[in-house]
């Protein structure tokens, strides 16, 4: 995860870290090629702008260059700003309500949003001693449901009998009644997908939450497709009041340009990261942890 950003960052603070001294001009120097790095990485122009911006700033403004350690007290600015980047700190899920606590999964197709359903159906089950129920409102793609239904067998974890022909609104509806009637404490609602953002999938996930009122609505965006991630959530949160993001295929992503990028442009949390295609490979998002791994 994020290995050609942290070995592009790293030869620059190990250049850094290795001088006793450093001037303003060091500085301003290496700050230039993080930028590269990070546009590099695929993180949005800005951001990245306005990092180099923060952390040159901060590294040449205070008493960092007089002290005995300047290139260590460089890096740990940089890892504190990177941390405030990805989010700050872990944001947890809102789901100590009344039961049943209800999270719907939205995204576009194939961004792995009915594992994640799956994924964090039995985290929830088993760390959290949840009782969770699992409905599958994807009418659009053939066999989305029964997907569901498999996964919910191979997690141990119940999901809403399937009734051919009910349209989304109306399997919202029922789910809710199931869990409210069987005591469950968590639905999952897993919502279709479509190729694109369009007008449909919106009015869809409208409707559908008007009836399910979530506590949580998790946009699932594939973390491999870097700004474009980063622009269907920005679309997504425009339309629907998402309460935070899941970012799949972090195992894969090289260059982490949407993991970056996703909370200052969106404003909305990364709660989530999958790691693989595992029912077990989700993990929750710790900026502090991430920050580590991408400074080594
Ligand atoms: P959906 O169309 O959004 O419901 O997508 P699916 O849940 O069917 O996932 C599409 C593919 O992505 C499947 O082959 C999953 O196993 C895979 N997948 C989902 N999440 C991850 C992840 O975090 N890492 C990896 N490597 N694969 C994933």
């Amino acid at each position: 995860m994020f290995d050609s950003l942290s070995d592009r960052l790293g030869g620059v603070f190990d250049r850094l870290r290795g001088r006793g001294a450093l001037t303003e001009a060091d500085v301003r120097g290496a700050m230039r090629e993080v930028r590269v790095a990070l546009l590099e990485a695929d993180v949005a122009l800005p951001v990245a702008r306005e990092f180099v911006d923060k952390v040159t700033e901060q590294a040449v403004g205070q008493n960092v260059l007089r002290s005995v350690t300047p290139g260590q007290q460089v890096v740990k600015i940089v890892n504190d700003a990177l941390v405030e980047m990805l989010g700050s700190d872990n944001v947890g899920l809102d789901i100590d309500v009344t039961p049943p606590a209800v999270i719907m999964l939205v995204g576009l197709q194939g961004s792995g949003k009915t594992t994640t359903t799956a994924k964090l159906a039995k985290l929830l089950k088993g760390r959290e001693r949840k009782k969770v129920m699992m409905a599958s409102l994807d009418v659009n793609r053939p066999a989305a449901q029964e997907q569901l239904a498999v996964l919910g067998t191979q997690t141990e974890v119940a999901t809403l009998p399937i009734v051919a022909g009910q349209q989304p609104v109306d399997i919202a509806r029922r789910a809710l009644q199931a869990a409210k009637l069987q005591g469950f404490d968590v639905l999952m609602l897993d919502t279709a997908g479509r190729l694109h953002v369009d007008q449909a999938l919106m009015d869809e996930m409208k409707a559908v939450a008007d009836i399910a009122t979530p506590n949580e609505i998790l946009l699932v965006v594939d973390a491999l497709t870097g700004q474009d991630a980063v622009n269907v959530a920005k679309n997504f949160s425009e339309q629907v009041p998402l309460t935070g993001v899941i970012l799949t295929r972090m195992d894969g992503d090289a260059r982490g340009g949407a993991a970056l990028s996703m909370r200052a442009v969106t404003g909305k949390p990364i709660k989530f990261a999958g790691m693989g295609e595992k029912l077990d490979a989700i993990e929750p998002f710790h900026p502090g942890r991430v920050a580590g791994r991408i400074l080594g």
